[in-house]
């Protein structure tokens, strides 16, 4: 797989009164792994159903019910270190992280702090064509999902609705290796586009499959590389945690008002409580929600009902070997084959269907103009209307059946846009319209010159201009196209209307 040549971004400087100070990042993202059941439980994970339908005794931790692993679900965490080119750990173990709430039965969530499935890997998250930044990631393990307390429903009372409890989560762990609120955003971003191309998580952030914790600290410039050098934490500020983000707009906020919030106290001569905050969109600001628990105070010890999770290095490699082209590698692919530009092959591999209508449009045709037509014209369009590239009104053989049409020089690029039109709105064979609608261009040397000899016959006035300041015979092309309706060839019109100018 060749890679695409970048740099890395300058980070982000804030000025402070005591001089610049710089941001250090680092995310935890919780996927919900796409499978039908639940991580310990046959229960649906259907989303929007009934609430408390789906839950089994095992979710509503009734006494003596076991949980037994889903093999599906490793198989998906399996899939998704792999995508992010991480190390499996082929031996992995579940812990209790013990607390109490409303929302949690069991009294203790099943998690995996010790012996984490997934290790050390990276991800490239793109910030502009040949800038990027290289993040590494920590590690991933499972966990259970909690339930979802409700206190709007009742002015007296709160209710819980268990249906999300049991959900097979992975829980994606960055290092703190982003330096600005943009790159923390297109982190998760980046980690959404690869869950998705690998189908291990839906990536849907409104409907909380997809939301991420974010750390955020300050320091002066300078400090980040050496922390870089030795791995020192102790040297890099106090982080604080920001909860729950789910929207990208919303993290690039938060991380903004937060960085502000701490310089502001460490100017002040102040210092930063390490704590789990929530950002409030509305006021624009971060809030304290509790002050930070350590692993200590979970309690965490090995889930007594569980076995270690053994797995073959046999079943990892057929994992691997059955892994799906990924956007980076198919990014630089695209712009090795069909010679288009990054940021082109960028838009095109943001989703895989969008990838696959370009490649069958551009199949046997012109890399390039397929690219420009797919994305100016179809994706233009289908943003317009709201539609998304699977309930396109033009599929990809009709596409590509205008832009033959076009190759041929049966019709102009121009009247190839007024194809589209119709093709859109009444769908049909494209070269079979333009039969039926008499749309051919008129390549027709001697119908041509006919019409051009009309129009200078009309404008003796301008025929002595234009031949005086050749580049005043664009008029004539343009009298000769309206009166043909735009179908004649404009290569030939030009070819003509030159040679009668002299
Ligand atoms: P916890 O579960 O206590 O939040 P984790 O190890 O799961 O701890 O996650 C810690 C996250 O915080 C990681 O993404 C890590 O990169 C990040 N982080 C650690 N120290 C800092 C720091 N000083 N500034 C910013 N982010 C940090
Ligand atoms: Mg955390």
């Amino acid at each position: 797989m060749t890679e695409l040549a970048y740099t890395e971004p300058k980070p982000k400087i804030i000025a402070g009164a005591t001089g610049d100070w710089e941001l250090v990042i680092g995310l935890e993202v919780h996927a919900q792994i796409s499978s039908n059941s639940k991580l310990f439980s046959g229960a649906s994970t259907k989303f929007g159903a009934e609430p408390n339908s789906n839950v089994s005794l095992v979710d509503a931790a009734m006494p003596g019910m076991l949980p037994v692993i889903n093999e599906y679900c490793i198989e998906q965490a399996v899939r998704t270190g792999l995508g992010l080119k991480a190390k499996i750990n082929l031996y992995s173990r579940f812990d209790r992280k013990n607390y109490f709430y409303p929302d949690l039965p069991q009294g203790y969530q099943i998690s995996q702090l010790y012996h984490p499935i997934v290790g050390e890997g990276e991800v490239l998250v793109d910030m502009e064509p040949g800038v990027a930044r290289r993040v590494r990631i920590e590690r991933i393990h499972m966990e259970q999902d909690a339930g979802k307390s409700v206190h709007d429903m009742d002015p007296e009372m709160s209710f819980v609705d268990f249906n999300r409890t049991g959900v097979a989560l992975m829980e994606i762990v960055s290092r703190p290796d982003m330096r600005s609120p943009e790159e923390a955003a297109e982190f998760v971003r980046k980690i959404r586009q690869i869950v998705r191309y690998l189908g291990t998580c839906d990536g849907n952030m409104q409907e909380g499959s997809m939301r991420a914790d974010v750390n955020v600290s300050v320091c002066k410039a300078g400090t980040y590389e050496k922390f870089r050098e030795n791995d020192d934490f102790s040297i890099l500020g106090t982080r604080c945690e920001i909860k729950n983000m789910n929207s990208m707009r919303f993290i690039v906020q938060a991380i903004d008002c937060e960085a502000k919030r701490q310089i502001a106290i460490l100017e002040d001569g102040g210092s930063i409580n390490q704590e789990t905050r929530l950002y409030d969109p509305v006021k624009g600001e971060t809030r304290s929600m509790r002050s930070k628990e350590e692993a200590h105070d979970y309690r965490y010890f090995p889930c007594p009902d569980l076995l270690p999770l053994e797995i073959d290095q046999a079943w990892v490699d057929e994992i691997e070997a059955g892994l799906p082209e990924l956007p980076d590698a198919k990014k630089a692919r695209f712009v090795a084959d069909f010679g288009m530009t990054e940021y082109d092959a960028g838009v095109l591999t943001a989703d895989v269907a969008s990838a696959e209508y370009y490649e069958a449009v551009a199949k046997g045709r012109d890399g390039k103009t397929a690219a420009n037509w797919v994305i100016n014209e179809l994706f233009g369009r289908l943003n317009k209307e709201g539609h998304s590239i699977s309930d396109s009104p033009i599929s990809a053989d009709q596409l590509g059946g205008i832009l033959d049409l076009i190759a041929k020089g049966d019709i102009s690029g121009k009247i190839g846009k007024d194809l589209f039109e119709i093709v859109w709105n009444d769908g049909g064979i494209p070269a079979e319209i333009v039969e039926a609608k008499g749309m051919k261009q008129v390549t027709d040397t001697g119908a041509i010159e006919a019409e051009v000899d009309k129009v200078m016959a009309a404008n003796p006035d301008k025929v002595a201009a234009a031949k005086e300041k050749p580049n005043l015979a664009g008029w004539f092309v343009g009298q000769v196209m309206k009166a043909t309706g735009g179908k004649a060839n404009p290569k030939v019109v030009n070819e003509i209307i030159r040679k009668k100018l002299g």
